[in-house]
């Protein structure tokens, strides 16, 4: 299972959030996220009706919850509308160029982490979920990170032509 490609930006409203979240805890350390910060989907691969997922500055903050941020985009192909009445949306539809036109609606919730846990019973190593409780698709053991995948593998090739390429001095 690949992860979620989908990605956002966080919204000055998720920024907000974040600061009353850490109040309430009463951190001694308050930082302000960055706005326009990139967040990726940590789910796996999903459907368009289901929401994005991202963790959002968890470290300051109670280990018993989590805050996460969840996105989604209407009028992305999620539901195609099969009745179209033209008389009650005086713009064009959404075509395949509208993506700019995407409504993308945010929201934050603070969640206890997914207590799954899994053990390899040859090493017996534990990996717990990463995720949220009651989170959709795979554990997060079951999600490979196609890009991370991409440049670690990259890495290794370099250090693999650096030591092929040099004859030993
Ligand atoms: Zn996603
Ligand atoms: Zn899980």
């Amino acid at each position: 299972m690949l992860q979620c490609t989908g990605f956002a930006a966080v919204p000055e409203m998720g920024a907000l959030v974040v600061l009353i979240a850490m109040n309430a805890e009463a951190g001694p350390t308050t930082e302000v996220p960055d706005l326009d910060d990139m967040l990726l989907c940590e789910l796996g691969e999903h459907d368009g009706a289901t929401e994005h997922a991202a963790q959002l500055w968890a470290g300051e903050m109670d280990a018993a919850r989590d805050l996460w941020m969840f996105w989604i985009d209407a009028g992305a192909d999620v539901s195609p509308d099969p009745d179209p009445d033209p008389d009650a949306d005086p713009d064009p539809g959404p075509g395949p160029d509208a993506d700019n036109r995407v409504r993308r609606t945010f929201r934050f919730v603070e969640l206890p982490p997914c207590l799954a846990v899994m053990r390899t019973l040859a090493t017996g190593e534990r990996e717990a979920c990463l995720l949220f409780d009651r989170h959709p698709a795979p554990h997060s053991w079951d999600v490979t990170d196609p890009l991370a995948d991409l440049m670690a593998e990259r890495m290794r090739e370099e250090i693999r032509r650096e030591r092929g390429g040099e004859p030993p001095t």
